[in-house]
């Protein structure tokens, strides 16, 4: 028997391909498409306006992989917080926060996260696999529908704050993001994205060179190499000095907005020492 290939990894292009060999037209795997990213098909039967004979033939060629909502739990402040269980058993976390003038989702690229930041939860996971483009989009899509259910709106915003960094998943994670922004996929404005990152600066670069029209969040938590070095032992390669440099040539090619992301730790960052080092970046 072949092996079956997950369907959503290929472009529209692959797609028109792989069914022509089937021996189908191509406005058939236009329609595939569609069903696949701007309605969110989750299983092939879904595709009621296919034939139940193409449906069959594309269940014996394809794999088509949702995610899917684990368990849901709600805070009194309206926030929801999922575990997303993907194919292969592995959970991830995503969030909804709702507020006043908008409803924000909360996504991981990663299943654990290798990069071992001593205040973060995730860091003390091992990181299993990357996520892919469709489990990333697939988190903005039910985190959608939360927020039509609980709050009677849609997602004003995105934020690639959960699990993982998304800079050590970077060509899925682009892919996401140009579904997500795409008038074929979600069409939501790449303004409402931010992509968090703890500091690659090399790839920080390449978002400036492959012309990133999102929000970019620098994790910072500490304003001096020493310190950062240990609680962000990503710091020992890419130090602040390095990540800025990389920032500004992100402003000097993108549009995006750029911002820094500090959390106060109990007498590790929050001395007056640490606020005049701030202020001096
Ligand atoms: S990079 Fe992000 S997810 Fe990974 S350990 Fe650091 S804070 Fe946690």
């Amino acid at each position: 028997m072949q092996t079956q290939i997950d369907i959503r990894t290929l472009s529209k292009e692959e797609l028109i391909a792989q069914l022509a060999a089937l021996g189908e037209k191509p406005f058939r795997a236009k329609q595939i498409y569609e069903w696949l990213w701007k309605k969110s098909a989750v299983d092939f039967d879904e595709m009621t306006n296919l034939s139940k004979d193409l449906r069959e033939k594309l269940k014996q060629y394809f794999l088509l992989l949702p995610i899917r909502a684990y368990k849901v739990q709600k805070s009194n402040d309206g926030t929801i917080k999922s575990a997303f269980q993907l194919h292969d058993k592995h959970l991830i976390e995503g969030v909804l926060i709702p507020t006043e003038d908008r409803a924000t989702a909360c996504v991981s690229s990663q299943v654990g996260c290798s990069l071992s930041c001593s205040f973060c939860a995730t860091g003390f996971l091992k990181r299993e696999r990357n996520l892919s483009a469709a489990e990333i989009y697939d988190q903005v899509v039910l985190i959608n529908q939360q927020a039509i259910e609980s709050i009677g709106r849609n997602l004003s915003n995105i934020v690639f704050m959960g699990m993982g960094e998304p800079l050590l998943n970077y060509n899925n994670v682009m892919s996401a993001i140009d579904k997500i922004t795409a008038e074929e996929g979600l069409n939501m404005s790449a303004k409402r994205i931010t992509v968090s990152t703890a500091g690659v600066a090399k790839m920080i670069k390449k978002l400036a060179d492959d012309n990133a029209r999102f929000n970019l969040a620098l994790s910072l938590h500490a304003a001096d190499d020493e310190k950062r070095n240990t609680i962000m032992p990503i710091n020992e390669q890419n130090n602040i000095d390095a990540l800025i440099d990389a920032l500004q040539y992100f402003q000097s090619k993108c549009k995006g907005e750029v911002t820094f992301e500090y959390i106060l730790l109990d007498g590790v960052n929050d001395s007056i020492y640490d606020s005049k080092k701030l202020v001096a970046i």
